[in-house]
């Protein structure tokens, strides 16, 4: 600590002699009295006149000392009240002895007056002194002793002064008290607020999660201590007398001291940064100790007022420090005048530096709070927008949007995984972000690797395990595909169930983003996602299986029936043709006779692929029912879906079926009729192939295929070609 000496000292001796003269005054005033002077007006004289202006001298230099004393705060002892004491008794004595002994009671006034706001030393000794005076004056001054006068006066002057002294006494250490307990009283008050606080704080962050009603007490006790830190600078305010009382944090680089909080009598208090190395602050942060200093000349290098700030005569500046010694700022209390602050004053401050302290973690906390409380709304977004996704691209979009936002990604990708001919295949479903080569990676699929997606999905858990060194070089989806600049990488699996689904590939340039946190939530959208994603593909199978036959793959009846009528529609409106093939295998009751059911299936099947893979993407391939399909072929006219169905006819009846009792051949029947040249109806269109189809089968079966012409333009009639 740094103390500086209070007052400096000139002249000591002349000092000294110069304070001689009240009491000096005071003394010459009672010998002249007691030697029978001052008595009655027509007695006065030069004498007199030198003593009442020496003792007015004196009384004023006794008043002035002890007000300037009391101004800056320094010690006012038995001597400074004696002297203005001994100077007044003086002058009552004089005013009794030229007025008259009727007068006395002024003497009885100013006893009462002295006793009651001196202290209580000052007071019976100034009370000795004035009894003294008037013994010696009542016997010496007159011709005959008035000893009963003096007992008089005696008896008075003990009573008032007795009297006045308890009474003021009383009132004065009754209000001292109140003070008193006001000031301790804020002080509990603020104790228990940290109380409060530090209960709330113990908990610390892993008891955040999954809050509710304890976050809005948090918040509550955060207003609290807000305002504990308010009323302990306002204690500091009232109870030292500062000037300005401030709290400083240093900012995160620590080399400027920002404003917290301050009670100031002065506009000037930075408010903005200021260079926390620098004057008597900089001290105190370097040394992490406390400061003290006063000075009448005003302090130096006190840097927390702007220019034109004031004069600062007294200082204490305390760290905040941390438990582990880590210096948050400081707290400083000031005063404009010479007044030096004591032990007591630096513990409060010390105090109210802790005070300060908690206030910060607790903004710390919230601020984690709020990270989080934001974080959950975004998760819990997501989750939602997940269970309304309908289509798995839906499910795909919402779950790499909502885990970019989540945290903060530079990419991200969802990869599904299926069985292709034994081997298991990956797909990039959807992905955001950019790859090496500045290309989406969409749709890109990849066989089972030793990459990582193929591995989370081989082993069903999140890769990778700890932090990669050469991300660059890792391979996440295939050695062809290259992510660069990431620097924290993390792949989940889509498990639903007992089974994988596919992959999650989060991955950020910033190295830290996997927090805890984040990690836990991502897993969680990894889930749901799969659910997500499930949910999705088993809508599509179902939708599937509502518009596709179960044995073949092809469309169904019903299927095929809307599909119809939406291409004559289509081929109305643009007035095109469009053509209808039926088919039918010959003799295939024989089949399922001969070979058993089972094979009659696959049979059926082998067939359907047949002419599948004969139609063009745009026909329709439907099941019509039993061992007959149906094609719908837009754009084709009558030469066309001859050519067509005539080249499905020889497919069939080229393919050879192995099955246990050796090779089987089938044959079919073929009917073709064509919009609008045989007809403008659905219906009417069908019937039409059908008889073809029956003409076939009439001609002996596995014929050139038979369209239907038109006949005298009114009769449409299935002929051969
Ligand atoms: P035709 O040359 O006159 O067409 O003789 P056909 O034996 O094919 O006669 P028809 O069309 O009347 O008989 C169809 C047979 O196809 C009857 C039924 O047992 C068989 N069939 C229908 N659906 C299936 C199926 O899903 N699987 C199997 N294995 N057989 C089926
Ligand atoms: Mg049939
Ligand atoms: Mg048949």
């Amino acid at each position: 600590m740094t103390s500086l000496p209070a007052v400096p000292s000139p002249g000591k001796l002349l000092r000294q002699l110069v304070r001689t003269i009240p009491v000096a005054a005071a003394l010459a005033t009672f010998v002249h009295l007691a030697r029978g002077g001052f008595r009655g007006l027509q007695t006065l004289g030069w004498t007199e006149a030198a003593l009442v202006g020496v003792l007015l001298v004196g009384i004023a230099m006794a008043a002035w000392r002890r007000a300037m004393r009391g101004a800056v705060g320094a010690v006012i002892d038995l001597r400074d009240d004696l002297e203005l004491g001994g100077g007044l008794i003086s002058a009552a004595f004089i005013v009794v002895a030229i007025g008259g002994a009727e007068l006395f009671p002024i003497v009885y006034l100013l006893m009462a007056f002295l006793v009651a706001f001196l202290p209580r030393n000052a007071g019976l000794t100034l009370l000795g002194v004035a009894l003294v005076f008037d013994g010696l004056v009542v016997t010496l001054a007159g011709p005959v002793p008035n000893l009963m006068g003096f007992a008089t006066h005696a008896t008075f002057l003990a009573l008032f002064a007795g009297l006045y002294h308890l009474v003021l006494a009383a009132r004065i250490a009754v209000s001292r008290r109140a003070e008193n307990d006001a000031v301790q009283k804020r002080i509990r008050e603020v104790e228990e607020r940290a109380r409060t606080f530090r209960l709330v704080s113990s908990g610390t962050q892993d008891s955040f999660s999954g809050m509710n009603s304890d976050e809005k007490w948090l918040v509550a006790s955060v207003k609290e201590i807000e305002g504990a830190v308010q009323a302990a600078l306002e204690i500091a305010e009232t109870s030292l007398r500062t000037h300005t009382c401030a709290a400083f944090l240093l900012t995160s680089d620590d080399r400027s001291l920002k404003l917290y909080d301050c009670r100031s009598g002065s506009e000037r208090v930075h408010r903005e940064k200021f260079n926390a190395g620098e004057g008597v602050i900089g001290g105190v942060l370097k040394r992490r100790a406390p400061v003290r200093m006063n000075s009448p000349q005003g302090l130096k290098g006190v840097t927390y007022y702007e220019s034109g700030g004031p004069s600062v005569q007294a200082l204490l500046a305390v760290p905040i420090l941390e438990g582990s010694g880590l210096v948050r700022g400081v707290l400083v209390a000031d005063k404009l005048s010479n007044e030096p602050f004591s032990d007591q004053d630096e513990k409060l401050l010390a105090t109210i530096a802790g005070e300060v302290l908690r206030s910060i973690e607790v903004e710390r906390v919230m601020s984690y709070i709020r990270k989080t409380r934001d974080e959950k709304d975004r998760f819990f977004r997501a989750i939602e927008e997940l269970n309304r996704a309908g289509s798995p691209d839906q499910v795909f979009v919402a779950v790499l949007e909502s885990t970019r936002q989540l945290a903060g990604l530079d990419f991200c990708a969802v990869t599904l995984v299926s069985e292709q001919d034994g081997k298991r295949v990956h797909r990039v479903a959807r992905m955001t972000g950019v790859t090496a080569q500045g290309k989406a990676l969409e749709g890109r699929t990849f066989v089972d690797n030793n990459g990582l997606v193929a591995n989370v999905v081989r082993y069903g858990a999140p890769l990778p395990g700890r932090d990669i060194k050469a991300m660059d070089r890792q391979v996440i989806f295939d050695d062809e595909t290259q992510i660069r600049g990431l620097g924290a990488l993390k792949i989940f699996p889509l498990v639903a169930g007992d089974r994988i689904l596919g992959t999650l590939v989060a991955g950020s340039r910033k190295k830290s983003v996997f927090e805890q946190d984040v990690l836990r939530m991502i897993e969680v959208i990894a889930i749901q996602a799969a659910q997500a994603v499930l949910r999705a593909q088993l809508y599509e199978q179902m939708e599937r299986m509502a518009t596709t036959d179960g044995l073949t793959g092809l469309l169904n009846h019903r299927t095929f029936q809307s599909r119809a009528d939406e291409i004559l529609a289509q081929a109305r409106r643009y007035q095109r043709k469009c053509s209808i093939v039926l088919t039918d295998v010959d003799h295939f009751k024989s089949v399922n006779d001969t070979y058993g059911h089972p094979t009659g299936d696959l049979v059926l099947k082998g067939v359907a692929r047949i002419i599948k893979s004969m139609a063009r993407d745009t026909d329709v391939v439907a099941r019509y029912g039993g061992e007959e399909f149906v094609l719908i072929m837009p754009e084709t006219d009558v030469p066309g879906a001859k050519a067509i169905a005539e080249r499905i006819r020889e497919a069939v009846m080229a393919e050879v079926f192995q099955t246990e009792m050796g090779p089987l051949k089938v044959t079919m029947s073929l009917g073709v009729s064509t919009f609008p040249d045989n007809g403008l109806e659905k219906q009417q269109l069908i019937d039409l192939a059908d008889q073809c189809l029956y003409h076939s089968k009439r001609n002996g079966r596995n014929q050139s295929v038979t369209v239907a012409q038109m006949q005298g333009g009114r009769k449409l009639q299935a002929v051969e070609s």
